[in-house]
């Protein structure tokens, strides 16, 4: 049942981001599978992933394992949207030069393409995704296929990939190699561009989607892009500092803490003029944040999820970007 009120209330859809999210290295993340499984029980529940080197199969087994009631056909990956756009670009059962790993060699022969890795076959488009197998040989022969003008297309830019032995460059710095070879750009098929969500809502035939996400550059970002509602969960990557932040473009419509809060009421936000000093007032819950001038104060300070939410009102509201706003502490740390 879907509380009224709730980041749920008038959603078809859930999409979710996994890392962040649903787990963190290989742990899941509290009350994230108990929140998900309760939301399944009355939405669809989509999971997004700018991974290209796993395939629908393997993420479906590994959130299984957690206790999710998930099929491989819930798993919307940057590959299947790469062939979204690949059938835009290239004629049916074209020859396709794939740069990456088992999970695009299978989406791309699922789509009915061929599968070439040699810029000789004269391929009809190169698609490109991360696989740690990928080397020089694969981004020269990228390279030579791409200077015919042919369409090249990514799974996703991500500059880096979180291991658990530090930060290793990503798809996108590896096709950044290849543009800097060839001086052009590809399309991109990924989170935060728009393609896996379009994916994602065709999949499921649902129009009123709503994206969770840890991420304000990627997560948010695209939902934003796509026209999708969004809501940053503070369990992975991005945190106070960052959303109070945001750029336009970047802002959430929701922040929760954790998952159970998709199943709660989201508070009412109130914005009042104080007329005697010209201060902008944010209410949400008990918590009140003050706008005057450049300054962003605490009157009362509330619970610090709900403050939280009411500074970001304050500073978003502001006009003013965030070097130019003396922020209270107590709205980030
Ligand atoms: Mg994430």
């Amino acid at each position: 049942v879907i509380v009224p009120g709730s980041p749920l209330d008038g959603i078809q859809l859930v999409l979710a981001d996994l890392d962040g999210v649903v787990y963190r290295g290989k742990d899941a993340i509290p009350y994230a599978v108990e929140s998900i499984n309760r939301t399944h029980e009355d939405l669809p529940v989509g999971y997004i992933t700018n991974n290209a080197s796993r395939t629908p199969e393997t993420v479906a087994a590994q959130l299984a394992g957690y206790g999710l009631r998930v099929t491989p056909d819930d798993v919307v990956t940057s590959p299947q949207a790469a062939m979204v756009l690949l059938e835009e670009l290239v004629e049916p059962g074209a020859t396709i030069l794939v740069v990456g790993g088992e999970g695009l060699v299978i989406a791309v022969e699922g789509a009915g393409f061929v599968v070439t890795r040699s810029a000789e076959d004269a391929p009809a488009a190169v698609v490109q995704g991360f696989s740690p197998d990928v080397g020089w040989k694969d981004l020269a022969e990228a390279a030579f296929a791409l200077h015919s003008g042919i369409p090249w297309v990514a799974t996703n830019q991500d500059w880096t990939l979180p291991l658990e032995r530090g930060t290793a460059p990503g798809n996108g710095t590896l096709v950044s190699a290849v543009h800097t070879a060839v001086g052009r750009l590809p399309v991109v098929a990924g989170k935060p561009e728009t393609p896996i969500f379009v994916a994602a809502k065709e999949r499921f035939s649902a129009e009123r989607a709503l994206m969770i996400g840890d991420r304000l550059d990627t997560d948010i970002l695209g939902a934003n892009r796509a026209g999708i509602a969004s809501l940053l969960v503070l369990t992975g990557i991005d945190q106070a500092k960052q959303v109070l932040a945001a750029e336009e473009d970047l802002r959430p419509h929701f922040i929760v803490d954790d998952l159970r809060q998709l199943h709660e009421p989201y508070p009412e936000i109130g914005v009042s003029l104080e007329e005697s000093t010209g201060a902008r007032l944010v209410h949400v819950g008990d918590a009140v944040v003050r706008l005057q001038g450049n300054v962003v104060s605490v009157d009362r300070l509330g619970s610090r999820l709900d403050r939280l939410r009411a500074g970001c009102i304050a500073v978003w509201g502001s006009g003013v970007k965030i070097f130019g706003l003396d922020v209270a502490p107590e709205l980030y740390s």
